[in-house]
């Protein structure tokens, strides 16, 4: 391809409103361009690069054994009403009604008709194990949508689901996927950590999520998620999932009496600590949540955090938020009380269902709130001056140095981007959409079912997290848009062209994917752009040609050499 014929736009600065560095990096080389928000324009550049992503997974896909199919991206509301999850999946569904006024939606995911497609399939255990998967575009209306395409409304995915017999089946298929996520995300250049995640509120199920390790420190960090892990074991896990042996800490408030003494102006755990001269480990921490619009108490040792996500799987919730003031006043009139956050305790409290952590049962001689503003109960016991909640679970989150649950060994954390994820599903949808097959002793038994994600165009922009350095992107070689570019120095100087062209027919006679850079540019702005689209190798055309000379440059590691084109040539087919 010649660049001047090239459908791409090269901007000189960074667009205004991206935050992370392939958002950056990707509009200003001209792959993509913002239509609103959310949604992006894939230019030549970038599909180019998507293609290539999806034809590894493809691949990968296939040898797994999986069988590629395309379901409709408009989806009917009925069947969502089968599962239950019209009413639970929240606004990121992108609700329409049709001329006749039917509900509809835009496919966030297909789990429902993949469902619907196996129920009237698959009669027989005779025809299981199956996989079926697609590649498309997905719509979800994102809360926040941000980082360009790492958090985009429209994506594109590859989304895969099985149907086993049994549990047994199910597990085969998911180290099936597991093993092809590997091999995809490797060969798309990318090192990836298979960690445990949440799973929802569905009791039992497995699954993992793929993450792309970001650690740079810097404030714009494209990792949306904590990833702990042991420095030891292989054991690693979501923040949103992951748990921990605790460090000793000091748990005796060494409060001689149970009394409520005055604690003027501490709302916060460590206003309270310093009024009080005694650890945060001693108070017991009281905050309110509203988890599918109920009420709900959460205690925890002061110094620790509430993990919301695992808060809200102990009441097998969609939907969690902290209360906002006027709900707590709600819930402190309804009790007789009238103390505002800070100030809270579980004792008196009327309607709202407690769950306490783990953490704070070992508590002696504590502090905590007593539901009156600017005072604390101080020296107190459970089951003698307040009552221990009947509802003890894990819900806080893991912090570094903490220990791991597997070997001991002090655990870490970092940001990581999840590309992928793989879900034990077991018979969530096939119960609810009443889709069985006949199994071997002649019963009727719903499928088994997992799914598999992998974010097409987040997997490509977390390329460029990884790869790039200030000049522009470095394209790992399998997903790069072109492999090679050719760059005559002068557009005027006849040797330089004719060579230039000598090279690039060769490599294109040859098959490679290669550019030549053919416009009437200054030198600078040709290798600017060549540095900046982040093609793999480049190679130039300069006055040294007069020695049979070009320069062979290597973006990955930005070296660059002198050898002869025909060198060049044979470097490049050999690679
Ligand atoms: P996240 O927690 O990041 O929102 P998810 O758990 O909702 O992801 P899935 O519903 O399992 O993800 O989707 C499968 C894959 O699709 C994810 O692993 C991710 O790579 C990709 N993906 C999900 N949401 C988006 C989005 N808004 N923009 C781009 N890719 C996405
Ligand atoms: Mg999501």
């Amino acid at each position: 391809m010649r660049m001047s014929k090239l459908f791409v736009q090269t901007l000189r600065e960074f667009p205004a409103d991206a935050e992370v560095i392939s958002h950056k990096l990707l509009v200003r080389a001209g792959y993509i361009r913002k239509l609103t928000n959310g949604v992006y324009n894939f230019l030549p550049l970038m599909w180019r690069v998507l293609k290539k992503v999806e034809n590894i997974v493809r691949e990968e896909m296939d040898a797994a054994g999986a069988q590629e199919l395309l379901m409709p991206f408009v989806q009917p509301s009925e069947l969502w009403q089968e599962s239950g999850r019209w009413d639970v999946y929240g606004k990121e569904l992108m609700r329409l009604k049709d001329r006749h006024g039917r509900e509809m939606c835009l496919g966030p995911t297909h789990e429902e008709v993949i469902t619907s497609i196996a129920r009237e399939g698959i009669r027989s255990y005779k025809q299981l194990p199956v996989n079926l998967y697609q590649i498309q575009s997905k719509f979800r209306d994102e809360i926040r949508p941000r980082f360009g395409l790492l958090r985009g409304r429209e994506f594109i995915m590859k989304d895969a689901y099985s149907f086993d017999v049994d549990e047994e089946g199910l597990d085969k298929s998911y180290e099936i996927m597991a093993k092809a996520y590997r091999n995809i995300f490797e060969r798309c250049g990318l090192e990836t950590k298979m960690v445990q995640s949440d799973s929802g509120a569905i009791g039992g199920s497995v699954s993992h999520e793929f993450m792309v390790l970001v650690n740079e420190e810097s404030e714009n960090n494209a990792g949306e998620n904590d990833v702990f892990y042991c420095t030891k074991c292989g054991y690693s896990a979501n923040s949103n999932h992951a748990v921990s042996i605790l460090n000793e800490v000091e748990t005796d408030g060494k409060f001689s009496k149970a009394e409520i003494i005055d604690t003027p102006n501490t709302h916060s755990i460590e206003e309270l600590a310093a009024f009080l001269n005694i650890p945060s480990t001693v108070i017991c921490k009281a905050l309110i949540y509203v988890i599918d619009g109920k009420y709900v108490l959460a205690l925890i040792r002061g110094d620790r955090t509430v993990e919301e996500t695992k808060l809200m799987n102990v009441f097998a919730g969609n939907d969690i938020r902290i209360a906002r003031n006027d709900e707590i006043e709600e819930i402190m009139n309804a009790s007789g009380f009238n103390a505002v956050a800070g100030f809270i305790g579980p004792k008196g409290l009327k309607n709202i269902e407690i769950v306490a952590d783990e953490t704070v049962k070992d508590l002696k001689n504590f502090v905590i709130g007593c539901n009156q503003n600017d005072k604390h109960l101080v020296g107190a016991n459970w089951g003698i001056d307040v009552e221990l909640p009947q509802r003890i679970a894990d819900i806080r989150l893991v912090e570094e140095n903490d220990k791991c649950v597997d070997c001991g060994a002090q655990l870490k954390v970092t940001k990581g981007i999840e590309v992928g994820n793989i879900f034990k599903l077991g018979t969530k949808y096939s119960k609810a959409m009443n889709a069985t097959f006949t199994d071997r002793d002649g019963k009727e038994k719903p499928f088994i079912m997992g799914c598999y994600g992998i974010g097409i165009s987040r997997t490509a922009a977390a390329a460029v997290e990884r790869h790039h350095d200030e000049y522009g992107i470095k394209w790992p070689l399998a997903i790069a848009p072109y492999m090679v570019i050719v760059v005559p120095v002068s557009d005027q100087d006849e040797t330089q062209m004719k060579v230039a062209e000598e090279i690039y027919n060769k490599l294109l006679a040859a098959n490679v994917e290669v550019l030549i850079d053919d416009r009437s540019e200054r030198a600078g702005v040709k290798l600017k752009d060549a540095d900046l689209i982040g093609i793999p190798y480049r190679i130039t055309v300069g006055k040294t040609i007069k020695d049979n000379l070009v320069e062979f440059k290597t973006r990955a590691n930005n070296s660059v050499e002198a050898i002869t084109p025909d060198e060049a040539i044979a470097r490049i087919l050999s690679l």
